[in-house]
């Protein structure tokens, strides 16, 4: 990790199709300012203010993490934040000329492998991230999602699937982009046949096929090109968590520790954090020998969302004048 902001170098053009839509779509990065984190703008609307790629923007998770603002509805966010931050890039506009990211091979390799390409550009603000200094839960059922205390960013994640393929898979991970390239991104959604077949009739995941998800039926994997990693599934799962918690607007230092979680379960635990400001610290990252210095900045009292999206908000852009060491 760095102790600057990073964007991308230049922009950068996707073009694919929506998942649900099955339409074609174009998504476009764009270098963002300092402080100003990931925010998605819809070029086929209206011009206006981007949206900033926030947790109380969210509308809808129940098959994709949704973002909104009026009618400037952003679906499937999770794979392309997922990169953004995985990738150590903080600020950028994301411009869709529709109101899906397109959905490429199901995963996150395709937009890791061409941001990878162009490179990161250093910015001069120091790089603020979310340090978890107790531990953040939330349970539902047989479901748990939690942030421990790290001095990293490291991801666990438990799928548990009444499927002779999948069953009990765990899989874990000290996170940097480099990790995050290669043994996450690649990993693709997947769904199962018999359910893939109810969403088509509902007139959902027209664009699905197999070049864009691992689809499994009773027998076991259809894709003829088989799984990419034994584990891929629990990989992917990993994948949508870093890509919903990206919607914190900072990046994390914790320990992410997931079992039998969806996007649902992502946002309640990020409303978990945001209600509970003395368990985390924002503070601006340095990395310097073994014992970094963390130099804390804020701990917020009263309403920690208001005050994170203060940070995020152009103009306030309340961060913008902080030293970036204490
Ligand atoms: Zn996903």
């Amino acid at each position: 990790m760095d102790s600057f902001q990073h964007t991308v170098k230049r922009a950068v053009k996707f073009a694919g199709i929506g998942l649900h839509s099955g339409k074609p779509v174009t998504l476009t990065v764009l270098p963002g300012e300092e402080n100003s984190g990931v925010r998605f703008l819809r070029s086929d609307l209206r011009q206006g203010e981007p949206v900033p790629a926030f947790l109380d923007r969210i509308v809808d998770t129940r098959l994709a993490t949704t973002i909104a603002t009026d009618e400037d509805v952003i679906s499937t966010t999770e794979h392309i934040l997922s990169a953004l931050f995985g990738l150590g890039i903080d600020n950028a506009v994301v411009v869709l000329d529709g109101p899906e990211v397109p959905i490429m091979d199901g995963s996150a390799g395709p937009f890791v492998h061409i941001l990878r390409k162009v490179g990161r550009q250093r910015q001069k603000a120091c790089k603020w991230m979310l340090k978890i200094t107790r531990e953040i839960s939330y349970a539902d059922g047989d479901t748990t999602v939690r942030i421990l205390p790290h001095d990293g960013f490291k991801v666990t994640c438990e799928i548990d699937f009444d499927h002779p393929l999948i069953r009990r898979q765990r899989f874990s991970a000290e996170l940097n982009p480099a990790s995050f390239a290669s043994e996450i991104a690649p990993a693709r959604t997947f769904g199962f046949l018999d359910q893939v077949e109810r969403l088509r009739q509902n007139g959902l995941a027209l664009g699905g096929s197999l070049a864009n998800a691992v689809v499994i039926d009773d027998e076991g994997v259809v894709n003829a090109e088989g799984l990419r990693f034994a584990d891929e599934f629990a990989r992917h799962k990993a994948l949508d968590v870093i890509g919903d918690l990206a919607l914190l607007g900072f990046p994390l230092l914790g320990h992410v520790v997931t079992r039998k979680s969806g996007h649902g379960h992502h946002h309640a635990l990020m409303k978990q954090l945001v209600a509970q400001p003395e368990r985390w610290d924002l503070i601006a990252y340095q990395p310097e020998g073994p014992n970094r210095v963390l130099a804390k900045v804020a701990s917020t009292t009263r309403e920690a969302s208001d005050k994170l999206l203060s940070y995020l908000l152009p103009p306030s852009l309340a961060l913008a004048g902080e030293p970036c060491f204490a």
